[in-house]
């Protein structure tokens, strides 16, 4: 029966959308040897641009409603969405970068937050609990269970330690669009939400803010930063559910083959 809350991926497609998600998973290796003090967030996205078309991809965030940069750059208290620029990083930043590729016809889509230099152990702290409220996320990511167990899976998680979660913004499902059906937010109720079947695809991505769930937005229309100016965290996975467990396809191994073994 066709069920117009998803989309159900052939093998086919799945092989496509695994070789995006390696692209943009390589992608963030490339741009890690590259974060450092003094480094501008522009510099990044240049890099990260030429990985991506040395790739045989196209940048998939460019041009995406008017985004100018291949890159999200968001920085300390900003949440997401943040445009590449001459800013640069300091000595105690964190950095989430969110990348975006495109390749015969679909998506790729990632993210990670890289500390810059030495940071403070409370924020390596909410690093931490981020990826692993995603881990706990994606053991959710079950044909037979339901979006909501994902959502609670974050939540739960991230709460206990005294976190909040971001409202206004949520995972998707992904393919020939970025965006697609269901969305998967990171806040709600085991047991709520469409029953997930094999071969739906969906990046999940926690967004974890350390103080307040509250997030503003920007005069520049895209960069959100949390309420209170306290640090936020995210990290981004794609998934395939299948039975018993998701299929992983994108990956931070290369990223943390870069950060050595002190990454988180
Ligand atoms: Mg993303
Ligand atoms: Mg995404």
């Amino acid at each position: 029966m066709f069920d117009k809350t998803m989309t159900l991926k052939s093998a086919d497609e799945i092989e496509i959308l695994r070789e995006n998600a390696l692209i943009v998973s390589r992608t963030l290796a490339e741009v890690a040897k590259y974060i450092k003090p003094g480094v501008s967030t522009l510099t990044l996205d240049k890099i990260a641009e030429e990985y991506i078309r040395a790739e045989g991809a196209v940048p998939g965030f460019k041009g995406y409603r008017g985004f100018p940069a291949t890159l999200c750059t968001s920085i300390n208290e900003e949440v997401v969405h943040g445009i590449p620029g001459e800013r640069v990083l300091k000595n105690g930043d964190i950095i989430s970068i969110d990348c975006g590729c495109q390749k015969h016809g679909f998506f790729g889509d990632s993210a990670y937050t890289f500390p810059v230099g030495m940071v403070g152990d409370g924020v390596l702290m909410l690093l931490k609990r981020t990826r692993e409220s995603l881990t706990k996320a994606i053991e959710a990511a079950v044909a037979g269970r339901r979006v909501g167990d994902i959502s609670a899976a974050v939540q739960e998680y991230v709460e206990g330690f005294g976190y909040s979660v971001v409202r206004e913004l949520v995972g998707h499902g992904i393919g020939r669009q970025l965006h697609e059906k269901p969305d998967v937010p990171n806040y709600g109720r085991k047991g709520s939400g469409i029953k997930m079947q094999p071969g739906l695809v969906i990046c999940i991505e926690p967004m974890i803010n350390m103080g307040t769930k509250s997030v503003l937005q920007d005069h520049d229309g895209w960069t959100i930063r949390t309420a209170d100016r306290m640090p936020s965290a995210h990290y981004e996975l794609t998934v395939v559910v299948q039975k018993e467990r998701a299929d992983v396809l994108s990956t931070f191994k290369y990223i943390e083959e870069i950060l050595g073994p002190s990454s988180i």
